[in-house]
């Protein structure tokens, strides 16, 4: 074969492929004349090969292209990836220009798109995420913005011509500070809350979500932008309309309750037994009218974030038989027994010891109430790196896979006839939930329908730094003078009657001027004040009590519908109790005040809890009020808040021991004129004699109870006069 025959026959074989791609090319000599051009670009330009070829460009016709190939041609030199966009007929084309060169020389090829349909697709997306409602911008792997929809523009107030192509760092759109801003491309999918102040209050849940495509490269980010101010409203809203509501039908339930269980206790008269049975009946159901409200109100604070939290060390077993405890008349009725497995020396944890009750009384009258039959109970605690686990154990219905997921969500109940008879409102476990994960621990269920269930917990341990606060309690025999604020009457009535029935004098105001002149005139040993009164804020009267020399130091104790707890601290309150008010612990908390406030306090400091137990009851007995700290870290944090009037100290104790509270105490010159009596089993380590010296007086272990109260009561007797 000839090489001209050769040449031709490959020609032939380029001719036929040119022909069959849907790719229109066009090879144009360097001189500027058409050498070749296929179907599919005769066919995309409209034009015949015979008007095209031997010509120059002139002849292509569009004039996009024609200026370009001319431009390249005069300057001899071709940008890569040089692309020219034709609209032809309708068609969107791309025409993408590239040089060649063979044996007759250099030259240029054309090779056309249609992307028509191409364009058609992205016109369909851009319009798609121009018309959502979210807000959308999108950025590229190198930091720049590339596309951003109306939506966003509003939200952010910027035109999103204006922002395509420039780089700023997603977070500053939002004004937000360098130090609150994170990577979102690095970080998977993220969810963010952000408030804008312009052009109007907004707050925006802002997601972000990497791109990545089929290969597994980052392409950059897209950040949606979801307004929820609405939302966050309405939610507000709802929250003050249950808490409001709450409120309202504390007031009279406090008086329904209360009178019922005077009531019951014969303070009206002889009740007859079925007067009993039905005053029963109504006590029963107001009672359960007050858990509501009670849960209602836990959700709101909760949601609103209002809910707060005494987060201390706690001994797990004494939580647990606490729990139990309450439960015991109902166990007695129903002949059944609750087994707490708690092994020895269980670490404590982190928690606030009243929340933490809650849940246990939560989970433990569950197992009671769905497992109708009877059965087991069993309380059981571990520990498990880092947390301690709790966990309540019944024989009882049990729950269906399907309903396990949703156990935890607010008003859910599993929707059997059963559970319907059984009655409740399936807002138990979504409190108990919000309050562990607050605590930062969480909760989990495992069961099988008709074959019990164990709903758990668990919370973190306790850090050694975390000290609790001992409460003071005030001797066994007290009596005197209480100031009660109210401006409603009936409420009045009821501590009135409750307190006289103790043997308190009563004083009773009901505005917050006749209460101040009162207290000013009397000087009650305390004063119990609802700081809702209609007169005025009764905060504002807390404080003028506080701020004035003669009163402020008469210990106040809020009552209260609402959750006022932490203000009421902040403002000096010595206590609180929320209405209704449980009678039993009215009584307890003035008593222990009152008591406080007459006798000399003594902190009893010793790490066997049994002895101090024994020793504080004794004291009590014997008029004194004490508070008592477990070890010498306590015991420095209760004499800072507490000024005791003497610290019976024992030396041998965990975390810090007794000579060292004895040196920190004398060191101080606040707490350097309390006097110290110390005791202890052992011989004296004769090497810290020094520090013994400063210690008021001795006394052996075991202690006898007589010779204890008389050293206590000369102590205190010759200590020097200290300003409190
Ligand atoms: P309530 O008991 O008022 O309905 P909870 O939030 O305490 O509300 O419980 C939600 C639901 O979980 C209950 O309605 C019940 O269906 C199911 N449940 C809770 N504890 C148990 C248990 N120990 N055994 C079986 N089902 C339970």
């Amino acid at each position: 074969m000839t090489e001209a025959r050769e040449d031709r026959r490959s020609f032939t074989h380029v001719r036929a492929l040119m022909a069959h791609t849907v790719e229109g090319l066009i090879a144009i000599r360097c001189d500027g004349t058409i050498r070749l051009m296929n179907e599919a670009a005769q066919e995309m330009l409209g034009l015949s090969r015979s008007d095209v070829v031997g010509n120059p460009v002139a002849a292509l016709r569009s004039p996009a292209l024609v200026q370009a190939l001319d431009e390249i041609l005069s300057s001899g030199s071709c940008p890569e990836g040089c692309s020219v966009a034709l609209g032809v007929d309708g068609r969107d084309l791309r025409c993408s220009i590239a040089t060649y060169e063979d044996e007759e020389g250099c030259g240029l090829v054309v090779a056309v798109h249609d992307e028509t349909e191409l364009t058609r697709v992205r016109k369909r997306s851009e319009a798609i995420l121009a018309s959502t409602g979210d807000g959308l911008i999108v950025y590229s792997a190198d930091g720049r913005i590339t596309f951003v929809n109306p939506a966003a523009g509003l939200l952010l107030a910027r035109d999103p011509k204006e922002l395509v192509d420039t780089a700023p760092d997603l977070w500053s759109l939002f004004g937000l500070e360098p130090e609150d801003r994170f990577d979102p491309g690095s970080q998977g999918s993220q969810v963010r809350e952000v408030t804008v102040e312009e052009p109007t209050h907004r707050i925006i849940d802002v997601r972000t979500d990497p791109v990545i495509d089929d290969h597994g490269h980052y392409l950059g980010f897209v950040a949606t932008l979801h307004d929820v101010t609405a939302e966050r409203e309405i939610g507000q809203m709802k929250n003050e309309f249950v808490s409001t509501v709450s409120h309202e039908l504390r007031t009279p339930l406090t008086s329904i309750k209360g009178y019922v269980d005077l009531i019951l206790d014969g303070e009206a008269g002889e009740v007859n037994e079925i007067q009993t049975e039905f005053l029963g009946i109504v006590k029963e159901n107001s009672d359960r009218l007050v858990d509501l409200i009670n849960d209602l109100l836990d959700i709101s604070r909760i949601e609103s974030g209002r809910i707060h939290l005494k987060v201390q060390p706690l001994d797990v077993a004494e939580r647990i038989r606490g729990a139990v405890d309450t439960f015991r008349a109902v166990l007695e009725q129903q002949d059944r027994a609750i087994t707490v497995e708690v092994p020895d020396g269980l670490p404590r944890v982190a928690g606030d010891p009243d929340r933490v009750g809650q849940v246990l009384i939560n989970f433990i009258s569950n197992a009671i109430k769905y497992s109708p039959e009877g059965g087991s109970i069993w309380v059981r605690a571990a520990e498990e790196d880092g947390f301690v686990r709790m966990s309540v154990t019944d024989e009882g219905i049990g729950i269906a896979e399907e309903d396990m997921a949703r156990l935890f969500t607010k008003f859910y109940r599993v929707d059997s006839k059963l559970t319907r008879e059984i009655g409740g409102t399936g807002l138990g476990l979504s409190i108990v939930k919000s309050i562990i994960e607050l605590l930062g621990g969480e909760v989990g269920v495992t069961s099988e329908a008709g074959a019990g269930s164990t709903f758990w917990f668990t919370l973190p341990q306790a850090s050694p730094d975390l000290v609790r606060t001992p409460t003071v309690d005030g001797p066994s025999q007290v009596g005197g003078t209480v100031l009660v604020v109210d401006t409603n009457t009936e409420a009045c009535d009821l501590i009135q009657t409750y307190l006289a029935k103790q043997g308190y004098d009563v004083l009773v105001a009901h505005d917050s001027q006749t209460a101040f002149e009162l207290a000013v005139a009397e000087k009650p040993s305390a004063i119990t004040l609802d700081v809702l009164m209609d007169s005025g804020d009764g905060f504002d009267l807390l404080r003028k009590l506080k701020d004035t020399p003669m009163t402020a130091k008469i210990p106040v104790v809020v009552l209260s519908i609402i959750c006022d707890e932490g203000k009421s601290q902040r403002m000096g309150a010595t206590g609180y109790l929320e209405k209704p008010i449980d009678r039993d612990r009215l009584v307890e908390i003035i008593e222990d005040i009152v008591g406080e406030v007459a006798s000399p306090l003594v902190m009893v400091v010793d790490d066997d809890r049994r002895i101090n137990d024994l020793i504080c009851n004794t004291l009590k007995s014997k008029g004194f009020a004490v508070v008592a700290a477990y070890d010498g870290r306590e015991a420095m944090v209760a004499v800072r808040h507490r000024s005791p009037d003497l610290v019976l100290l024992d030396l041998r104790m965990p975390v810090m021991d007794g000579y060292e509270v004895l040196a920190e105490l004398k060191s101080d010159e606040a707490t350097h004129d309390i006097p110290v009596v110390i005791m202890t089993a052992y011989r004296l380590d004769q090497t810290k004699a020094d520090i013994l010296r400063l210690a008021a007086d001795q006394i052996a272990k075991p202690i006898d109870e007589g010779e204890l109260v008389q050293r206590i009561a000369e102590a205190v007797a010759h200590a020097p006069e200290r300003q409190v």
